[in-house]
């Protein structure tokens, strides 16, 4: 079995390297944010989706201009990557997982990607890395990338340097240890498992809320881009990153532990996109119990079970494992005893109680059983090997965070 990994190291960049990196993020968001302008005039215009091939030959007119001759001064295929994101941006949305792509702010994810491992060179003994453009710049060292190889992203993150560097390795197929479990994913417990045990939420975001909202308040009273509001606007980013680091500790932990200790896990098929979207509604049609709704969306974003799941299949994979997704059918609803389905099988949130048999349980183990259940019915329909496991994903910066 292939493992892909990306390990995530420091950089300690010269000034020069520093201005540069500053440069080619900025390079990368501009052809992003063009190829995006040009996609919409296109469509407005009747036009087809423009293609990849189509994109990049685009590119190659922006370089050779006189007016953005200034892109040559970036390496070519992170530029071209950027083309590449933005693609994906599109697929995503025309596949419902996402929102329409939009414009890159400066500041905002600042980053970019060197797809041919061939133009890289890793000198780990000597801790540093070669990147086109760049040249050699040192990194801290903190654990072996093992394996071959495949690409680097470079990052900025509240002012550092970060370098995530990809790789592919053959490993033995693992045995997985443990049977079958569902899943269901909630506000007041962040997952309930079948089997009635439970992970209670995080909530980083509540916890540091108070903080962050006392931090944003100064920086508010501060003059624009004076000493004291640059350094209040610093405090505010490093809650913000706290909050992030929090989060991401929490869903790596609670992921391993679930998918080293089951061979298969399955669950609701959940459109968290449609959950969190705008509850505030438009002016013609406003929504309905707003400040209830906006509440659950902080939470669900707060939690994000999108990075839960995302996380579960590609551990699962690597423990060789399952994952299976069920569409959300009466879930919450359907008795497990007698499958009697009823709204009125669930009078509180926390409670299940059924109205034909009168079995009762806490509403989100009930939830999880019959996540469990759809999926048995999902293995029970595919004839050969069911459609389910690693979904193919590559792990992305937030994968794995070993260093730093
Ligand atoms: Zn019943």
């Amino acid at each position: 079995m292939q493992r892909l990994q990306a390990y995530k190291y420091e950089l300690m960049p010269t000034g020069e390297q520093q201005r540069d990196m500053r440069r080619f993020a900025g390079s990368c968001r501009f052809v992003f944010n063009k190829a995006l302008a040009l996609q919409q005039v296109n469509h407005e215009a009747g036009g087809k989706f423009i293609g990849y091939v189509e994109m990049a030959k685009q590119l190659t007119a922006w370089r050779n201009s006189a007016e953005m001759a200034w892109l040559k001064t970036a390496p070519i295929h992170p530029l071209q990557h950027a083309l590449k994101d933005l693609e994906k941006a599109y697929k995503n949305f025309f596949e419902k997982r996402a929102n329409f792509p939009r414009f890159k702010r400066k500041g905002q994810s600042d980053s970019f990607r060197y797809p041919d491992p061939k133009q890289i060179k890793l000198d780990q003994a000597n801790s540093r890395i070669f990147l086109p453009k760049l040249g050699w710049l040192r990194y801290r060292n903190s654990r072996e990338a093992l394996g071959e190889l495949r690409n680097v992203t470079v990052s900025q993150s509240c002012g550092k340097w970060f370098v995530s560097i990809q790789t592919r390795r053959e490993i033995d197929i693992p045995v997985p240890r443990g049977g079958m479990v569902g899943i269901d994913l909630g506000i007041a417990r962040f997952a309930t498992l079948s089997d009635g045990s439970f992970v209670a939420p995080l909530h980083s975001f509540r916890r540091h809320e108070k903080a962050l909202l006392k931090a944003q308040r100064s920086l508010s009273r501060k003059t624009k881009f004076s000493s004291n509001w640059k350094k209040a606007r610093i405090r505010v980013q490093k809650i913000h990153s706290r909050i992030g680091n929090a989060r991401r500790d929490f869903l790596h932990k609670t992921t391993t532990t679930i998918s080293q200790n089951h061979a298969m896990v399955c669950i609701e098929d959940l459109q968290v996109r449609n959950m969190s979207r705008s509850a505030a509604g438009s002016t013609e049609t406003p929504g309905r119990n707003v400040r209830a709704k906006s509440g659950l969306n902080k939470s669900i974003l707060d939690q994000g079970w999108f990075e839960f799941r995302r996380q579960l299949d590609y551990k699962l994979a690597w423990n060789g494992g399952h994952f299976i997704a069920v569409p959300p059918r009466n879930t919450s609803r359907t008795c497990p005893c007698c499958g009697h389905v009823s709204a009125d099988n669930r009078r509180t949130q926390a409670r299940f109680e059924c109205v034909e048999c009168g079995y009762e349980n806490n509403a989100d183990v009930v939830g999880a059983i019959n996540v469990l259940r759809a999926g048995h019915a999902r293995l029970a329909c595919a004839d050969t090997s069911p459609e389910v496991g690693a979904s193919g994903q590559e792990p992305t910066e937030a994968t794995i965070q070993f260093s730093v």
